[in-house]
């Protein structure tokens, strides 16, 4: 790894250093080949390993956590900032530079009251789940790796320690222009230095006066319907939806209880201490904008009002049109323009998968599979309601019209709904493989077909299956 420090040497007062507590006994759980790349590495090694694991200091890194606040299920918390991931500067890559951060590296100044550590299982997690995302074409952070250990650490039971090995582009938050905005020690320059130094690293083509402040909030906000229109498309519930988990970039960002929808269900709650389903899945595109509009407060002292509202007025057509052509190329619609009833056309669809109790992932795949002559098929033989199903299919089959090559028809709608998602109930079997006899075959098998989640894998066919009884709706710690 061959680091720059831009954050480091450029906005001192936005960070505090600290170094990482070793993890005893390291070992790999996982390593992602696809990450590596990123960064120029190649393969994993022992002194990697250490590095990694904070137990020897990497060549060229500092090492330290950033400060933000944020807005947790609707109240402002006036300082958050890193309780537990250390960044070690940015890792310089063929096309673009990362940072990488150890999460789970240990205390920092902004831990509170926790140990700044995660548990295997939730480090498994985020490792998995944000290479899955990038397969599916997500917008997401990455992970290089995860680490695990034998340190004891105390949830709701003894559980040991790891480390996900985090790549960002950025780890700019919303919450890092709140806590400039809002805090005592906020100014207009310091805010003005934050916001030079995102256009500077990541929006390059923008001038950094009032044209390009005003430009830059507008592709904020459409990067961030955009990411929320592929989460809805792809059937994607992140589950802690608070400004301080909310990228700069607008990518998935800081990976807790999320959820794939397994069986359609709008209004799915994937984290059990959401209790008002402040961020169930039918919320999250109303939440994104919600947390925009924090952003927006945060940034009155530079960008003027009325550049604010009219890049915020930007975001439901942005969220709207990138979410139709998602779904047209999922269901075979050619784009055109009748927006309503297209949008009426899918919404009638989900509702029958939902009024079906139907598998999200498994039903979108079978559109690779009709034949658009005939009403039969696999699809229809799922539903319990014929019926209602054949009266939506003659709706659909005169809007997709004449399929003059069907085999190519249906390549293309494979290659827009994936076979393969990280499904909780897979994720968890991978966890209690480790758990139990530290064995990680279940979890390399589920980084294989995550990896071309569109591809047939023959022998990995079972990856694909619905939960079973036990694994639905599967209620997770919280505790991470
Ligand atoms: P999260 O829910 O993971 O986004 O975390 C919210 C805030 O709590 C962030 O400031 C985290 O750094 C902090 N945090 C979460 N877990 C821990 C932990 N085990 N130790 C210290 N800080 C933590
Ligand atoms: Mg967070």
């Amino acid at each position: 790894m061959h680091f720059k420090q831009d954050f480091f040497e450029q906005l001192e007062g936005f960070y505090s250093q600290v170094y990482p507590t070793p993890l005893s006994q390291p070992h790999w759980l996982g390593w992602s080949d696809s990450a590596a790349k990123l960064i120029g590495l190649a393969q994993p090694n022992a002194e990697l390993l250490m590095q990694l694991s904070g137990n020897i200091a990497a060549p060229g890194a500092r090492y330290y956590a950033q400060v933000y606040s944020g807005h947790q299920f609707g109240g402002y918390t006036p300082r958050l900032g890193d309780g537990r991931a250390i960044i070690l500067g940015e890792a310089i890559g063929p096309d673009t530079n990362w940072d990488v951060a150890l999460k789970g590296g240990g205390p920092t100044p902004y831990s509170r009251q926790g140990d700044g550590r995660a548990v295997m299982r939730s480090a498994v997690r985020e490792f998995l789940i944000s290479e899955a995302l990038a397969s599916l074409h997500v917008p997401t952070t990455r992970a290089l790796a995860v680490i695990g250990s034998d340190l004891p650490v105390w949830r709701e039971t003894q559980e040991t320690a790891a480390i996900t090995v985090r790549l960002a582009k950025s780890h700019i938050r919303f919450g890092h222009f709140e806590f400039v905005c809002h805090s005592e020690s906020g100014d207009k320059a310091k805010l003005t230095q934050l916001v030079n130094f995102t256009l500077a690293q990541h929006f390059p083509h923008l001038s950094q006066d009032t044209a390009g402040y005003k430009q830059w909030f507008t592709e904020v906000v459409a990067r961030t319907a955009k990411l929320i229109a592929h989460w809805q498309a792809v059937g994607f519930a992140h589950g802690v939806l608070n400004t301080d988990n909310m990228s700069i970039l607008g990518d998935s960002f800081d990976f807790g209880p999320f959820s794939f929808l397994d069986t359609f269900q709008e209004g799915f709650v994937c984290n059990h201490s959401d209790h008002h389903g402040r961020y169930a899945f039918d919320q999250q595109p109303g939440i994104g904008l919600w947390n925009l509009q924090r952003l927006a407060q945060a940034l009155t002292p530079v960008i003027g009002s009325d550049d604010l509202i009219d890049a915020l007025n930007t975001y439901q057509h942005e969220l709207v049109s990138h979410y139709l052509k998602l779904m047209r190329n999922k269901l075979g619609l050619s784009a055109e323009d009748n927006n309503e009833s297209d949008l009426q056309l899918i919404g009638q669809f989900t509702q029958l998968l939902e009024a079906n109790q139907l598998d999200y992932t498994l039903s979108m795949r079978k559109f690779g599979q009709l034949d658009m002559t005939s009403k039969s098929s696999l699809l229809r033989d799922d539903m319990k309601d014929t019926k209602a199903y054949d009266e939506w299919f003659s709706l659909y089959q005169q809007r997709v019209g004449h399929v003059a090559d069907i085999e190519a028809w249906q390549l293309t709608r494979n290659q827009a709904n994936p076979k393969f998602i990280l499904r909780n109930y897979l994720a968890q079997e991978a966890i209690i493989d480790i758990e139990q006899d530290a064995d990680t075959r279940k979890l390399q098998q589920l980084q294989q077909v995550l990896a071309s989640p569109f591809d047939e894998h023959s022998d990995l066919e079972h990856l694909a299956q619905r939960p079973p009884e036990w694994g639905q709706g599967l209620i997770l710690s919280c505790s991470s």
